[in-house]
Formats: structure tokens, C-alpha cells, sequence
């Protein structure tokens, strides 16, 4: 009789629940931070022909050079720092903590925070320490540098702006854990395209630093492209873990198409930042409601009976993440995309009605 999967797979691995993506079908979708804007008909054409014309039956350019420059030239990324490329970047963050995976290794992480960067460590076996924000969800820099100094962490990761509390921490703090950092700071800028701050052009500075971006959050979740910059030192070690074909043909062309019509992304993200400052006021002003200021593209706020506002808005067809339950700081707390106008305007009179009722 061979062995039942219980006792071939980890503990570790068992005690998981799988991550749930709930069911969206036919409802308002303001859970996952996908822009709801699509591309426009022009841009749509150019795309469907390079489809058409695509070698589907090659393996695609491993090494992505083609892309990688316009990245590079989009991103603003210096000549100096190496880009390595992921299937998102949730890849990325598996391939860095793979990579740093020692026996007795450390990875460190803020919380509440990204939840995938806990998970991964996880998967990896690697153990994980989270430092929590303070309660304002600021960071709290000697909080951090007393557990680096304790734990000497191979990885930190730091979302900048964070994930689900949509605030920018302060830079001179995270200076200062960069300095510090037995091993690698990663500044996760999955949100750059909504806040006006980046550790981009500080890779000149610190050769321990590697900035993520994505761009899952400005447009193209569907294509999954994340993209890690920082010191070859670092990423000709990380790269060898990534698998030969991670960036798709598909996944290529058409990064490098749309990220030839950036303005009409950045068009975008300025309506969604529009609509992100109404939202936030309209927000303010329901009873009971508290919404926290946002850098990125949603928005967290506070009400009372989180489970039954939530149950309140599903029946009312529409879909956001209730953090309630998933950290001791976020009781009550829901975290909303900023859709379009209209999407927002039916949140509202949900919310509204929910509340009320
Ligand atoms: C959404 C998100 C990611 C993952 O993005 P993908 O590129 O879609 O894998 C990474 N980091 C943070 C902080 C995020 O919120």
C-alpha cells in the first residue's frame, strides 16, 4: 500500500487552506485592485494582430530582451540595476525566498501586509517574522531594525504603498531598515502607478536593494508581468531559480505593445486617483464609516459588523475583500477597489443602504 498524501506532504503544507478566490460572477468586482478600464478599441486592434502573427508553436525569448528594454525605458529603471522578469510578481517573491531558502533562514515582513510574502515563506519552508505597523498602520522603523538585529532576516519586504492599508511609509524610515539590512530589502511597488513616490532611482545607493513593480494593478492583471530591478550580484543568483519560459510569448508581445501607448495607462491611473479622492469623501460621509487615506488604487475603511456589511453588499451584487478576522488591527475593516464611476456609485448606495438598514 503506498502512503496516504497526509503522510507524504508537509504539515506545513496541510494546515494551509488554499487562497480562495471567491466567485464574481455577474456582481459589481471591487475586491482584487484590478483597474476597470479596459484598453482602448485602437490599442484593442493592434494587439489582436500581433496575436494573429504570434509563433505559438516556439518557446518564448527566455531572457525577454526585447521587453525588458521597454521596461527599462517605461520604469524608469537605471542602466546600472538588472531586471529579472516573473509570471507576476508573486513569482518573484517565490523565486527571491526559493533562492535565499538556507536551513534556518529568516524572511521579514511587516504586518499587516501583503499576505503572499507569509505564504510563500511557507511553501519554501523558510520561517517568517512579521513586525507589526503601529496602530495607525504607520511603520514603525525601531521596531523593525530591533528585529532585524534579532533575527538577521536573508529577505524584508516592505509594500510601498502598503497592501491592504494603502499608505506610503515613511521613506527615510525605510532608508534606515535599508541600511541596516543583514540581507536584501525588497520594496514592493505593486502601487507605484497611484502614488507619486518610488525607491526606483535609490538602486544607484544601496546595492542591497531590489525594487518589484507589476503590472497587475495599472492595467494588465490578465497578462501576469511582474518585474524585479536591483544589483546583478543579487538577481544572476535569484534568476537561477526562475524557470526557462516563466514570461510567455502572449505575455511579451503584448507588454511591450500596451507599454508603447503608456499614456493611455497613465490617463487611467489619473481617473482612478480622481475617483479614489471622491470615493474616500463619500466614504467620510456615511455614518459609522471610516475610511483611511490611500496612496494606491482602493481603499480601507472601517465600519461596525464588518460580516454583516459584507453579507449586506453581496446581496446587493457587489464584491469587496473583508479583512475582518485576518489581523487583529483590521477587526471591522473592508478593503474596496476603486472601480469607475459607476461601480463606485453603486458601492455607495450599498454601503449606504447596508449600513442604514
Ligand atoms: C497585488 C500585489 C502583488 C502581486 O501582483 P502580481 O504581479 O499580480 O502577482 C504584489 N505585491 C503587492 C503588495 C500586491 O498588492
Amino acid at each position: 500500500m503506498p502512503k496516504a498524501p497526509e503522510e507524504i506532504i508537509r504539515d506545513e503544507i496541510l494546515a494551509l487552506t488554499g487562497y480562495h478566490v471567491p466567485d464574481s460572477t455577474g456582481m459589481v468586482k471591487l475586491d482584487a485592485m484590478e483597474n476597470p478600464y479596459r484598453l482602448p478599441a485602437e490599442v484593442q486592434v493592434e494587439v489582436a494582430r500581433l496575436v494573429e502573427r504570434a509563433a505559438l508553436n516556439r518557446y518564448p525569448d527566455s531572457d525577454a530582451a526585447r521587453l525588458k528594454a521597454r521596461l527599462r525605458e517605461a520604469m524608469q529603471i537605471p542602466a546600472a540595476a538588472d531586471v529579472l522578469l516573473g509570471n507576476g510578481s508573486d513569482e518573484i517573491i517565490q523565486m527571491l525566498i526559493m533562492a535565499a531558502a538556507r536551513p534556518g533562514a529568516t524572511v521579514l515582513g511587516l504586518e499587516p501586509s501583503f499576505v503572499m510574502f507569509r505564504m510563500i515563506a511557507g511553501f519554501c519552508g523558510v520561517r517568517f517574522v512579521g513586525v507589526p505597523l503601529n496602530p495607525d498602520f504607520t511603520l514603525n522603523a525601531d521596531r523593525v531594525l530591533a528585529a532585524a538585529a534579532e533575527h538577521r532576516p536573508a529577505l524584508i519586504f516592505v509594500a510601498f504603498p502598503n497592501n491592504p492599508t494603502g499608505n506610503l511609509f515613511d521613506p527615510g524610515a525605510i532608508a534606515r531598515i535599508i541600511e541596516a539590512a543583514p540581507g536584501a530589502m525588497v520594496v514592493d511597488e505593486a502601487y507605484h502607478a497611484f502614488a507619486d513616490r518610488t525607491f526606483m532611482p535609490r538602486l544607484k545607493d544601496y546595492p542591497n536593494l531590489l525594487v518589484m513593480r507589476t503590472l497587475s494593478k495599472s492595467g494588465l492583471a490578465g497578462l501576469r508581468l511582474g518585474v524585479l530591478a536591483g544589483a546583478g550580484t543579487w538577481l544572476a543568483h535569484v534568476g537561477k531559480v526562475r524557470l526557462p519560459y516563466n514570461v510567455n510569448v502572449l505575455t511579451q508581445l503584448v507588454a511591450d505593445k500596451v507599454l508603447q501607448h503608456q499614456d493611455i495607462l497613465a490617463q487611467q491611473a489619473a481617473a482612478i486617483k480622481a475617483e479614489r479622492t471622491r470615493l474616500f469623501d463619500e466614504l467620510k460621509r456615511i455614518p459609522g464609516v471610516r475610511p483611511y487615506p490611500s496612496d494606491a488604487n482602493f481603499i480601507l475603511f472601517r465600519t461596525g459588523t464588518a460580516d454583516r456589511v459584507f453579507n449586506g453588499l453581496k446581496q446587493r451584487g457587489v464584491l469587496i475583500k473583508n479583512l475582518n478576522g485576518s489581523h487583529p488591527s483590521l477587526v471591522d475593516c473592508f478593503r474596496v477597489t476603486v472601480g469607475t464611476p459607476e461601480e463606485n456609485g453603486k458601492f455607495l448606495s450599498a454601503l449606504s443602504e447596508t449600513v442604514n438598514a
